[in-house]
């Protein structure tokens, strides 16, 4: 089944790097190493932090314990990358993906839960996989975590997020996840591929808070800054 799959791709979308076009891989380590880091500006509300973390006020106001952003979604390939291991299917691209994040993920203590923004089970289904959990699974794997699908639900497909002011966001996503008992006191990180107005983070937080989680850091890949996000 997935040979052919495979097979199919290359011809359909064949194996270049997606960034400098060199054949062989979908992206060369040559420009994987060329990432630039996120700017030390906190993801929700832009202003400057001392190291690229959420604000104060943000982690107060959204009941995160931190959030950390790897790049930009504008900067070199990423874009490219998350768009082709989303919407064309190139499921590979979760291993640099996730390389990419664990590496930006400081050290931490004890152990933590690895939790991906779940789909709706009709649009997995259709995708045929989750982009957060294949590259979640890779952050788990790496740090010797167990990977915890199972904590966050999305029992419903809500009105979609896309075109949607802030605020507009921010209502819509309220009641978006349920959490599982299991994150009860627990550490948790949750990863996504992309942050726009931090409203589908801010409603897993949410759930994750309610069934007792102790720690709740966000993890993600890229973030996707829009002028009239803020
Ligand atoms: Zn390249
Ligand atoms: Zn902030």
């Amino acid at each position: 089944m997935w040979y052919p799959f495979s097979l199919f791709l290359d011809i359909v979308f064949p194996r270049r790097c997606l960034s400098c076009h060199k054949a062989g891989e979908y992206w060369c380590r040559l420009c994987q190493g060329l990432v630039v880091a996120a700017p030390r500006q906190c993801a929700l509300c832009h202003v400057f932090t001392a190291i690229g973390q959420l604000c104060e006020r943000c982690c107060r106001r959204h009941g995160f314990d931190t959030l950390w952003v790897t790049t930009e979604y504008h900067h070199g390939a990423i874009q490219q990358i998350i768009h082709a291991l989303k919407f064309n299917f190139v499921s590979e691209l979760a291993m640099p993906l996730g390389e990419l994040l664990e590496r930006s993920l400081p050290p931490l203590v004890g152990e933590w839960h690895i939790v991906p923004i779940p789909l709706a089970k009709k649009r997995q289904r259709w995708r045929g996989f989750n982009q957060a959990e294949l590259i979640a699974r890779v952050v788990a794997d790496r740090r010797g975590w167990p990977l915890s699908t199972h904590f966050l639900i999305k029992p419903r497909q809500k009105k979609r997020q896309v075109g949607l002011t802030r605020a507009e966001r921010l209502k819509n996503s309220q009641g978006l996840f349920v959490a599982s008992l299991a994150a009860a006191n627990r550490q948790i990180i949750i990863v996504d591929d992309v942050v726009t107005t931090g409203a589908t983070l801010t409603a897993a937080v949410s759930a994750l808070r309610a069934a007792g989680a102790t720690r709740v850091v966000g993890l993600v890949v890229a973030h996707h800054f829009q002028k009239h996000s803020a």
